[in-house]
């Protein structure tokens, strides 16, 4: 007995009724960025289905180098597997911060340098990666999203923040490509 075991209970009961969906295009047309904490499941909150949006999800839903390679990635595969498919909007990547956000200690000197010494990064990158104002900081990753050369014209990019104490997703920046 592990603590997954009630969770492999539960994926049981998923299989018992699951169809595989076939190989293709997002059906949303849509890549999530959000954060991992676990109040704030993209899947629940937007209701994604099997299929519907890839979900990249890292501490505060941060737009950084290695999520910028994913999307890249994902841009790239999807026009070699469905690029006659495509016209000329690929997919749109939606950004979406949240309040109450456990990076927000972060913005804490001393909480901050405790965090630097236990984990190795550096202080100043974990101060970077502070969520204290969705609203602020979910503009600046749409805007770090977008002016960087290895996202295609074709993808948009949107900014949302939700908001955990109603569960109510607001957007801050409306799609736009570069
Ligand atoms: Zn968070």
């Amino acid at each position: 007995m592990t603590r997954i075991t009630p969770l492999l209970e539960r994926n049981e009961q998923f299989a018992r009724d699951y169809t595989a969906p076939a190989l293709g295009l997002p059906a949303a047309q849509l890549i999530v960025v959000s954060c991992l904490d676990h109040r704030v499941d993209p899947a629940i909150v937007l209701g994604l289905r099997l299929g519907d949006a890839p979900v990249i999800r890292n501490a505060g839903g941060r737009v950084t180098p290695a999520v910028i390679e994913d999307i890249a990635f994902l841009a790239f595969l999807a026009g070699q597997l469905f690029g006659g498919q495509l016209a000329d909007a690929l997919f749109e990547v939606a950004v979406i911060h949240h309040t109450q956000c456990g990076t927000s200690f972060l913005a804490d000197p001393g909480f901050r340098d405790q965090a630097a010494a236990a984990t190795g990064v550096p202080a100043a990158a974990l101060e970077a990666s502070a969520v204290t104002d969705p609203h602020v900081t979910v503009k600046a990753d749409v805007e770090r999203l977008l002016a960087s050369p290895s996202i295609p014209p074709t993808v948009s990019v949107s900014g949302h923040v939700y908001d955990i104490a109603t569960g109510r997703v607001t957007t801050t920046v409306d799609a736009q490509s570069r």
